[in-house]
């Protein structure tokens, strides 16, 4: 793969440097009651490439998604409170198109100069970003492409979305067929962490999932559960682990579909399944919540859990306890009310207090790290892809890092 590097050694002065990168923050009401970018992780993780290129005298052209509106313009999506905090960041001007490859992107893109920035409106209000039909995906790509001016106008292209490489979306996959391309510096760096994970990692090897669905994550506990030494469950997923067990889980989340794997998984691999012994049951999800600590095998009917209880926290932080390679992704409980996040915040504490690498994947368990206010720097990597980092650990392939290794 070329990376980002290779095409700062070729020169970028004054050539038009189309990036995709991954902006797709939560957002949230800021001042005066208008939208506001809520955790600014991704865009932060998104700075290096962007500023080693303008540093050049790249003309930078950016591409991102920002939820999953329809295939058509839909103001609650837009990228413009996204540009805001970007040029906050960055602390330079962001120039931003209300259209992505309409008459103002193209407008603006024209009139880029040497260290310039543009962000172009979100790519999902483009029906061809993620069209099944690959002549209508392909030609979305094209209208991408053609605003750096092509491959013979000096344009060429930087992946550094990690968390859409999974996605064989135009922005991310089609484009790179198109013109000249590259690894960003976040991709990199991202793979060359999750390969040690899938590689020889240093034992003990201890995985923490949690999160709200099992069926999302079971491709990935089946492929992990031979590699580590114990996989610690909780978040809504535990419930269904323990109703393979025969316990009664009262209202709280359960996927009765997939009570059969589970009970497989603990068949064939229980010695190294960890669920929580004891669950923080509430009837509602609530600021005011009343709260009650019950043993797991015994949620009373009609109660819903909703974090795994102290006990718990202790038995995750032992099994922790000098793991020198951790992968924790999806949060213990619903850690967005304050009466449902200790255990989140107990087990994220104990991952940080590790002594060898720490990854943590997942937007929601990423944003749990900095919403929590633990220090982001007991961690050794905290991945921006959720679904990607998910993917790659199962060994699916990433189209958007495939399509690099072409030339
Ligand atoms: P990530 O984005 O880190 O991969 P997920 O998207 O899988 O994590 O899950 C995050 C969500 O899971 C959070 O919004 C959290 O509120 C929810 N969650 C965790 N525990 C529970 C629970 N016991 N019941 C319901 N929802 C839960
Ligand atoms: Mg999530």
């Amino acid at each position: 793969m070329r990376t980002l590097d290779d095409l700062l050694d070729v020169g970028v002065a004054g050539r038009r440097i189309l990036v995709r990168s991954d902006l797709n923050v939560p957002l949230g009401t800021g001042e005066h009651g208008a939208r506001a970018v809520a955790d600014d992780g991704r865009i932060r993780a998104s700075l290096p490439v962007l500023e080693k290129l303008l540093d050049h005298g790249a003309r930078v052209l950016v591409t991102a998604h920002l939820g999953r509106p329809k295939g058509a313009p839909d103001p609650q999506y837009s990228l413009a409170p996204v540009a805001d905090r970007l040029a906050q960041l960055l602390g330079r001007p962001v120039e931003f198109a209300l259209d992505t490859v309409g008459e103002s992107a193209r407008l603006l893109a024209d009139g880029l100069e040497d260290g310039q920035l543009l962000l172009l409106e979100n790519v999902r209000f483009n029906a061809g970003e993620t069209a099944k039909d690959d002549a209508q995906r392909f030609d979305f790509a094209r209208q991408l492409a053609a605003l750096t001016g092509g491959e013979d106008g000096g344009g060429a292209f930087v992946e550094d979305a990690f968390g859409a490489v999974h996605r064989k979306h135009a922005s991310v996959f089609d484009v790179a067929t198109l013109l000249p391309h590259y690894c960003g510096d976040l991709v990199r760096d991202e793979l060359q962490v999750l390969s040690t994970l899938t590689g020889h990692p240093a034992r003990p090897y201890v995985v923490v999932l949690g999160g709200s669905k099992v069926s999302d994550k079971l491709a990935v506990i089946e492929s992990l559960l031979p590699k580590v030494d114990r996989l610690l469950v909780g978040g809504g997923m535990c419930f269904t682990f323990l109703a393979a067990q025969g316990h009664g889980v009262g209202d709280s989340l359960l996927e009765r579909d997939q009570v059969d794997t589970c009970r497989t998984l603990l068949e064939s691999a229980g010695e190294k399944i960890v669920l929580p012994t004891d669950i923080v049951v509430s009837d509602d999800i609530a600021n005011d919540a009343v709260t009650e600590v019950v043993a797991a095998d015994a949620i009373p009917a009609g109660r819903k859990g909703l974090d795994i209880g102290p006990q718990s926290v202790a038995e995750f932080g032992a099994a922790l306890d000098g793991a020198q390679t951790v992968f924790w992704n999806g949060p213990m409980g619903v850690f967005e009310v304050a009466p449902f996040a200790a255990g989140t915040k107990g087990v994220a504490e104990a991952v940080a207090a590790t002594p060898g690498l720490s990854v943590v994947g997942g937007g929601d368990s990423a944003a749990a790290v900095r919403a929590l206010g633990l220090d982001e720097t007991g961690f050794g990597h905290i991945s921006t892809g959720g679904g990607a980092s998910l993917e790659f650990l199962e060994g699916k392939e990433l189209p958007g890092v495939t399509v690099l290794e072409a030339h």
